[in-house]
């Protein structure tokens, strides 16, 4: 489902992944549970956004002939969660496609400019691969347009660069957007709006202290 507003925003409202969001959203699900539900969305979502990967084809023998047979072409897909709590979604993803390599982007917000600062920049190469930026909830979009700037002077092409999210408000999609709006946004559910202190609402809280167990 696409959204007027927003021709890149992909709603994936598939029913299993909005009833599995729904018991993420619950103030009482305890973290193991939220963990779990983190990892299964993003394998179900990442089979929903890698329908369009390019494929080649191999010639293999099965055990009664040969055949010329289906595989993912080219370098594998590379998954890139945005620290902290992209790394819940990725653990999803990589089950999807074990042969996919795994980058990371780490930022914090800077106390006085309110800032993303990037502190960890650790990718695969580049080279025609697919990037699959992933950060469960889209919030003000300033943590993600920070991480597709690193990505793509990195050399990812951003043709070739899909984010993923869990959750997200139209205010970072609209941030999002004035930068990057040929580059696709998945997510299971375009909320309301941030609160004073950029939080999404209704949202789910904060989807690392919800993962981690931390405050
Ligand atoms: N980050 C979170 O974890 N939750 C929000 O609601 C917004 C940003």
């Amino acid at each position: 489902m696409t959204h007027p507003e927003f021709p890149n925003l992909h709603i994936i409202d598939h029913p299993l992944i909005q009833h599995k969001l729904t018991q993420m959203r619950k103030a009482d699900t305890p973290k193991n549970q939220f963990r779990q539900l983190l990892r299964e969305i993003a394998l179900l979502m990442g089979y929903e956004i890698t329908r369009d990967l390019p494929l080649s084809s191999e010639q293999i023998s099965t055990p009664l002939t040969s055949m010329e047979a289906p595989i993912l072409a080219g370098p594998n897909p590379a998954i890139v969660p945005i620290l902290r709590a992209g790394l819940g979604m990725a653990d999803g993803f990589l089950e999807l496609i074990p042969e996919a390599d795994e980058g990371h982007i780490g930022m914090y917000r800077d106390p006085v400019s309110k800032k993303p600062v990037e502190y960890l920049v650790k990718l695969p190469h580049a080279n025609g691969r697919t990037f699959f930026l992933v950060d469960p909830m889209l919030a003000t979009g300033n943590s993600a347009v920070a991480a597709l700037d690193a990505l793509i002077r990195h050399g990812a092409k951003p043709s070739k660069i899909k984010f993923m999210a869990l959750v997200a408000a139209p205010e970072g999609v609209r941030v999002f957007n004035q930068k990057y709006a040929n580059i696709p946004i998945y997510t299971a559910a375009l909320d309301e709006r941030l609160n004073e202190k950029a939080y999404i609402l209704p949202g789910l809280g904060d989807a690392g202290d919800r993962l981690f167990g931390t405050l």
